[in-house]
This record gives C-alpha cells, structure tokens and sequence, in this order.
C-alpha cells in the first residue's frame, strides 16, 4: 500500500480499482467554464462518464453549475434523473420511437436523426398523448446522423417541416465537427465550412420566423480551438475528464486527469534465464529476473493489445509487461527493485496517462477509459477522502 486512504477501502477492492478523483473534475470544470464564452457548457457524460461513473460525474458537474448534459440513451439518460439531476438532458444520438413515453415521464430531449425518424417520433407521440422535445440533426459533413441536404435553403425547409409535425417540441439544430481536433490546413477550412453552412442554415431558419432556443456545434476540440458564441452550447466530453482531443495542438488550459487505474501485486517472481512467461511463451527470459504478477487483465477493460509495449507504475518507476496479458493478470518485469506482494501498481494515472496507454495500440484515450469494465470498483475521492466506494 503507498497511499494512506487504500488502507480504509473494503478488503475486496484493492485487486484491481480506478480511483476517481471530483476535486481534479471540479477544476477541470471551472477551466471549461472559461473558455465557453457565451455558450452554456454542456457536460458530456455518456458512456459511464467515458468510465468515470456518470451520475457521480453528473452530480459534481450540477454542483459546479452545469445546467446542460450530454448522453447517448434514454438508459443513461434515466439514471441521471434517478440520481436527482435537475439540468436539461438529452441524447445525442438515435432514440426508438418507442421510447417516447419514457422520454416525457423524465423530461429528456431526444435527437432527430432524420426525416423518417422525425414522422415515426411524431406519430408514436400522438398514440401516447405526448409531447417530445426535440433538437434536430444536421449533418454538415460528419458523416454520421442528421438531415443531409444539397443547400442551406433545403436544410431550411426541411426542418421547417419537421418542425410543423405534431406532438414534436423543436427546440433546437445542432451539427457536429468531425477534424476540429486536427491543425491540418485542409481540416481546418473543412471545419470552416462545415460552420459557415451551419449559420447559413441558422440564418436562414431566423429570417423564416422560427424560433429556436438552441443552435450548437461544439464538442471539446471545438470549444478549446474555436471557441464561438454563435453555438448556444458547448458540448464537453472527453476534457471535463482531464484528457486531450488532440496532442499536435497545445492546450489553453492545464487540465488535471480525473482517473487512475490501480492494481495489486499478487506475487514475485524470480525467473530464470530461459523460463517463459504467459499464454503462447511470447516471452523468454534472456536472463534471470523477477516478474511481479499484478491482478488486472483484459476482463477488466486492460487491452490484451497491449501486452509486451505497455508499461506500468511501480515504486514510481515504470515496469515493462512481459508476455500475453491475461483475462485477469498480467505479468510486468520488477528486476533489481523492492517491489512485493501487495504493492499497488498504477496502470493510468498522471505519470502513465490514457493517452499514451492508448498510443501503444493504437487508439485513442477515449477508448482506453470508455474501455474500463464493469468489475472495476470505481472509488470516489475528494481530496484525501473517500466518498464512495461503487461496485457496479
Ligand atoms: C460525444 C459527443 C460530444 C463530446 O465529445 P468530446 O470530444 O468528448 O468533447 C459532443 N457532441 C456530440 C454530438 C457527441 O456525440
């Protein structure tokens, strides 16, 4: 053990656990905050929070005054009304229409992904005798949900159509930018005119007279790198967790990672030159070693793809993985060091960030946190102090 709250959890959690850090999350926030301008901040918290437990994640971020929040189902949606938040709510992406009840009984605002989607929300509404707020998809060049249309003008009648169906709430159009992450020339003036068309669209729906609360358009690569008070909302995932949409551009703000990923030493042991270690004798020892067994493996959302780049943290020096990561262990070379039975190995964290956990094979950090699996107690920190233990 080498930090003194471990020695308060319950016994069965040091095996392998993500610590959660609100403090770190709260100071991510503020710095958001400060970018937003005009835009609301909206808390992206889909996906478990990226991994981070959404409705611990939700809670903090209501308190830190986010009255937006961002999610991929009415699943995720209703666990945030469950655990009592207040703020607007809704999905961005696909809803079934027959959802549209549960969508009234939570009061949470659903995407139109398409003309068709828009009719069948429309007429599944009117059987319930509900209404359903919606905000409307354009697709500017993402690729992915929304209304597609050859010109501004068309994207204009088609969501003043949208707009005339019953039983359907219209209370905002919103696009997403697919390389605002990416300095690239050609990026860039791909993001602009993915904006240009989008206020175009804007504009246009003004000077027909409807009235829209919402027009939004940035996510965190957006909001860090083009920040613009033309987009009601500011979209943030990835950055309220402390990780970057993308290292070739600094960052304004120093943002602090909100997760790390721990596991215990189970056993050390001393190899011979010549013994193999792990599924498939990937691994031979060239010489005599000592291999420290830690109890994390893929089960546990640690990338099998890693096995044999990755390294992890042990008495702060980094430890290089020997052979095939296991299901539930994972073998790393400790030779010359202290390191016993029951230290804590950091496998994510300030030093060993997702970021480059995810360089080793070839994702992004997203994925590496989204990735953390269910059997990993996230312990929930302030400070020094624990909150919560969640054993999902
Ligand atoms: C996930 C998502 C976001 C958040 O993206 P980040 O890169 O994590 O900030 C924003 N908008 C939409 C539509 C999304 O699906």
């Amino acid at each position: 053990m080498n930090n003194s709250f471990e020695t308060d959890l319950p016994n069965d959690i040091s095996r392998a656990y993500a610590v959660i850090h609100l403090d770190r999350a709260r100071r991510n926030t503020e710095k958001l905050f400060s970018l937003c301008g005009e835009s609301e901040l909206m808390a992206v918290v889909k996906a478990n929070a990226y991994g981070h437990d959404d409705k611990s994640m939700a809670k903090l971020f209501e308190s830190a005054g986010v009255k937006y929040f961002g999610v991929s189902s009415l699943h995720e949606a209703e666990r945030l009304r469950e655990s009592g938040i207040r703020g607007e709510i809704l999905i961005l992406g696909y809803t079934s229409p027959s959802c549209v009840n549960s969508l009234a009984v939570g009061n949470i605002v659903c995407t139109v992904v398409s003309k068709e989607h828009a009719r069948a929300l429309s007429s599944a509404a009117e059987n319930c005798r509900v209404s359903v707020r919606c905000h409307i998809a354009v697709d500017t060049g993402m690729g992915r949900i929304g209304l597609r249309e050859k010109s501004a003008d068309n994207y204009v009648k088609e969501i003043l159509s949208v707009m005339s169906l019953p039983s359907l709430s219209i209370e905002g159009v919103f696009t997403h930018f697919s390389v605002a992450d990416s300095d690239d020339e050609g990026d860039v003036s791909y993001t602009e005119n993915q904006r240009k068309l989008f206020l175009d669209i804007k504009a246009g729906l003004a000077s027909s007279g409807a009235k829209l609360q919402h027009f939004h358009f940035l996510n965190s690569a957006g909001g860090t790198y083009y920040p613009d008070n033309e987009s009601s909302l500011a979209r943030f995932g990835v950055m309220l967790y402390g990780l970057c949409p993308n290292y070739s551009k600094a960052l304004p703000v120093r943002l602090e990672p909100v997760l790390e990923l721990k596991a215990e030493v189970a056993y050390v042991n001393n190899l011979k030159k010549g013994s193999f270690v792990s599924y498939g004798r990937a691994f031979c020892a060239p010489h005599d070693m000592t291999a420290a067994v830690i109890t994390i493996g893929y089960a546990d959302g640690y990338s099998r793809l890693i096995s044999e780049k990755g390294e992890v943290l042990l008495h702060g020096k980094r430890a290089k993985i020997l052979g095939k990561i296991c299901m539930d262990q994972l073998m790393v070379d400790v030779s010359g060091t202290a390191v016993k039975v029951g230290d804590i190995a950091t496998l994510i964290g300030d030093s060993i960030t997702a970021d480059e956990v995810a360089s080793w094979y070839g994702t992004i950090g997203y994925e590496v946190v989204c990735g953390i699996s269910k059997r990993i107690p996230r312990v929930i920190m302030d400070g020094e102090k624990v909150i919560d233990v969640l054993q999902y």
